[in-house]
């Protein structure tokens, strides 16, 4: 049972305010360019690029839940940023045809936060919280009886006054996103009757989305310019997308136009430092640190250490994408460089 010490309903905090903002607005741009993008994204399956197997699954759900007239299931989602976790969402509740509050976990301290948020949702409305493994362990346990029996358990007040109330939630779906899997607590994930992983994009798929971006944001971009950016872009639409964008700021500076050529995207590559492969600076100074090591294993945080860069950031961000090239290993007693990791390494000293 979830002990609230204080009244739950505290609106007029400045605090509460915000929040009350964020859980209201759709999404929270990052900056006034990603508003944009935002109002960019894919609103429908057919408009989301790849992944064809998550999206036959979860249209089944979707379609049988409509047909029994009940709320969806629980779904979690999980892999790297920037793959689609967040547009996924919102095309879940669009495909539902309902709202989508979404939050990030971090905004979830207190309890009182989550409880706040729970009350304010309506019949079929689906509660989108990114970033979920960092949900306290109290706000978690206020989740269970949520999720499960659409109720919440709360003690309101402190000492003698200490109430207890089951308060009714209306049914509701909760889409949780991740990118650390193994970071959240076994009940939590058993709670989640549909989980799926989202996996990198092939080159097609991510030259696909760079096409229909272009085409929303009033770009034309050829074939070649646009398959070179798709192989530079790690696998991932955000990336895909950003290199774009600064492609588009290059052709209208330089060029004056909204044509984006290979000569563009490869002024937009060299000045990021990003090789054909789509390795920037950061993975470069990753694998010529095992490089330099004589390719043995090396500690993961030795390597943050060395390279003043976070683990974590490195763990989930750097290493998958020189894993699926085959330049590194992961293995019990550390990273190792390949044979392809070492030649890469060797080439590029070479140039
Ligand atoms: P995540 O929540 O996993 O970090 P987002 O949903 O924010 O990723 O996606 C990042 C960007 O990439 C968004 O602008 C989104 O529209 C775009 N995007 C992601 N996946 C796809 C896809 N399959 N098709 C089209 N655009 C996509």
């Amino acid at each position: 049972m979830a002990i609230i010490s204080s009244n739950i309903n505290e609106s007029n905090s400045p605090r509460s305010k915000k929040e009350l903002r964020i859980v209201k607005s759709e999404i929270l741009p990052e900056d006034k360019s990603d508003a944009q993008v935002i109002s960019n994204r894919p609103k429908f399956f057919n408009e989301f690029i790849g992944h064809e197997k998550l999206k036959s699954s979860l249209k089944i759900s979707i379609d049988a839940s409509l047909f029994r007239n009940e709320c969806l299931d629980h779904i979690l989602l999980y892999g790297q940023p920037g793959l689609g976790k967040t547009t996924l969402a919102l095309i879940v509740a669009n495909e539902m045809n309902t709202k989508c509050k979404v939050i990030n976990a971090s905004s979830l301290e207190r309890p009182r936060d989550i409880v706040g948020l729970l009350l304010g949702l309506k019949e079929n409305e689906i509660l989108f919280i990114d970033e979920i493994h960092r949900l306290s362990n109290l706000t978690e346990e206020i989740l269970y009886p949520a999720l499960e029996d659409f109720k919440l358990d709360l003690t309101i007040g402190a000492s003698r006054g200490t109430r207890c109330r089951t308060i009714h939630l209306p049914k509701f779906t909760l889409i949780g996103a991740t990118t650390k899997l193994a970071s959240i607590s076994s009940p939590l994930r058993d709670r989640f009757g549909i989980c799926q992983k989202l996996y990198l994009y092939s080159p097609e798929d991510l030259q696909k989305i760079i096409f229909n971006f272009s085409n929303l944001i009033n770009i034309v971009i050829d074939e070649e310019a646009s398959l070179r950016l798709a192989l530079c872009s790690r696998g991932t639409p955000r990336i895909a997308l950003r290199l774009l964008k600064r492609s588009r700021d290059y052709s209208q500076v330089i060029k004056k136009n909204n044509i984006v050529t290979i000569e563009i995207v490869e002024k937009v590559l060299n000045n990021q430092k990003i090789d054909h492969r789509g390795l920037d600076e950061i993975d470069r100074s990753f694998l010529n640190y095992l490089y330099k090591n004589n390719c043995g294993p090396v500690g993961l945080e030795s390597i943050a250490a060395a390279l003043s860069e976070d683990s974590t950031m490195l763990e989930f961000i750097v290493e998958p994408y020189l894993i699926q090239l085959g330049l590194i290993s992961r293995t019990s007693r550390g990273r190792v460089l390949t044979p392809s990791g070492e030649n890469y390494i060797n080439e590029y000293h070479e140039l």
